[in-house]
């Protein structure tokens, strides 16, 4: 059979995208000359030039000089299916041939979104049954806030304002985001940051627990926000915001003490509770969301980066069923994106949630490749000087750096001065020896894709622990 002729002015949908190869030296100055990054200092981009990624694979990337790099960070904390699988692919091809766009506003919608908040419904906890879509997780939290100043109007208590959150936070990069974020660096770019965020101490043990055992520093740290609703007024404070465990901070884990005791604030004062699961959502822990391993019942619940994987930009909001009520109840919510919803980005996570469910990659990470990498993990970093703690659990952790490690309570635990740089040293051998581990201040962050395999493991943890040990002797 003919395939049908393509339209005036387009070309066969069969065709391939026109490829543009050129020397890593161009693709650098062309680079240099354009692309404004994020997170980053340009002017010594612009004297060291870019690693320039064209192709990925499974766990791999490869560079344009033709490294092969394993990928400790499954993209940004976000391909968790692997790179280049067909299955999302193909989905996105199909979604785009078939509607590439519609939106969702004004009373439409279309069978990917339908499908998709339906599957939502399914793989997240009890009681999330509605699902607000965005394309980001700073979105996200962004429709967080605007739900959340929703809410308390419907409930008839405009006062309630004031949101709680954590220094060394991340919430994301818009002004909403930022300002929920406890990054002063962030802040310090800012004028101002959204009125009514306050914030209260992060659970850093290692840091900042001194002599305390982590279980009543991280109590101590929760009680922070007893002590914070009661210094602004319950009538004034409408939630708090936290990632279960902190990703972009360091991958930092509260002791078992303080989900619980968060909680048990929360509802005493009736409070929202909002968990930011961006980069927890989706089975990095081993769960389907980092709350259910803390123990924790959250009414809003912020993902992103895993719901499609990274293939395409998508982020989500899930409501409880008492917040999705009173919102619903109230008639019109004046808040939307044209891509809330969009089509492609809901087949593609579609096509992601049945990979994570059918094909069992996350049971995987609970029972078998989380287990192992942890235990891997942990065992090639024991006799490490420089390694003072592993924080972590499934396919996720964090490795504090430190100049002695204290004694086998921890008590002692010596930070270095310069621990920014340090770590910079740390993540400068590892570019060098083809490993992606992200540095933030002194510790050392893995998150790898979900399909890696056993011997994926022993690669990605042997260069990890060849990193640090080349980190020790540049440093004496
Ligand atoms: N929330 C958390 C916990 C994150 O880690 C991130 C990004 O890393 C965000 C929000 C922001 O997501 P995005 O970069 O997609 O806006």
């Amino acid at each position: 059979v003919a395939s049908p002729s393509p339209a005036p002015g387009q070309a066969p949908v069969t065709a391939a995208a026109p490829r543009v190869a050129r020397s890593t030296a161009e693709y650098r100055v062309l680079d240099a000359a354009h692309h404004l990054h994020p997170f980053s200092d340009m002017g010594t981009l612009n004297r060291t030039g870019s690693r320039v990624i064209t192709r990925a694979e499974g766990v791999y990337l490869w560079d344009s000089e033709g490294h092969k790099i394993i990928d400790g960070m499954a993209g940004l904390w976000c391909v968790n299916v692997g790179h280049a699988r067909k299955e999302l692919a193909e989905a996105a091809y199909r979604q785009m041939l078939e509607l590439p766009f519609y939106n969702t506003f004004f009373k439409t919608t279309h069978p990917p979104v339908i499908e998709l908040s339906a599957l939502l419904a399914e793989v997240t906890p009890p009681g999330f049954n509605h699902f607000f879509y965005c394309n980001s997780g700073s979105e996200g939290n962004d429709t967080v806030l605007r739900i959340v100043y929703q809410y308390w109007l419907v409930k008839g208590q405009p006062s309630k304002k004031y949101v709680i959150s954590r220094t060394n936070g991340y919430h994301g990069s818009t002004i909403a985001g930022a300002s929920l974020g406890g990054m002063g660096y962030m802040h310090e770019q800012m004028p101002s940051k959204v009125e009514h965020i306050v914030h209260i101490d992060q659970p850093y043990w290692y840091g900042n627990g001194g002599d305390l055992s982590p279980e009543a520093f991280s109590l101590n740290c929760a009680r922070q926000l007893e002590a914070k609703i009661l210094e602004l007024g319950a009538e004034n404070v409408a939630a708090f915001i936290g990632e279960p465990f902190q990703g972009a901070g360091g991958v930092i884990f509260p002791a078992s003490t303080y989900w619980p005791e968060i909680e048990r604030i929360c509802r005493k004062y009736d409070i929202l509770l909002c968990a930011d699961e961006v980069i927890g959502g989706f089975g990095r822990t081993g769960e389907w969301f980092s709350h259910e391993y803390f123990g924790f019942q959250p009414d809003l619940l912020t993902m992103a980066k895993g719901l499609t994987s990274g293939y395409v930009p998508m982020g989500a909001v899930g409501l409880q069923d008492h917040v999705a009520a009173a919102i619903i109840e109230n008639g019109e919510f004046n808040h939307g994106l044209t891509y809330s919803g969009h089509p492609v980005a809901a087949a593609v996570a579609v096509a992601n949630l049945r990979l994570l469910r059918e094909g069992g990659i996350v049971e995987r990470v609970k029972t078998d490749i989380g287990p192992y990498f942890q235990k891997t993990l942990r065992a090639a970093l024991a006799d490490s000087p420089l390694v003072g703690d592993i924080a972590g659990t499934g396919l996720v952790a964090g490795i504090q750096l430190a100049q002695y490690k204290g004694d086998a309570q921890g008590l002692g635990r010596q930070r270095f001065a310069n621990g920014g740089e340090v770590g910079t040293i740390c993540r400068d051998f590892c570019f060098e020896n083809d490993l992606v581990m992200r540095a933030t201040g002194d510790r050392m962050l893995l998150s790898p894709p979900f399909v890696i395999t056993h011997e994926e493991v022993d690669e990605l943890v042997g260069k990890a622990r060849r990193a640090i040990d080349l980190t020790a002797q540049r440093i004496g």
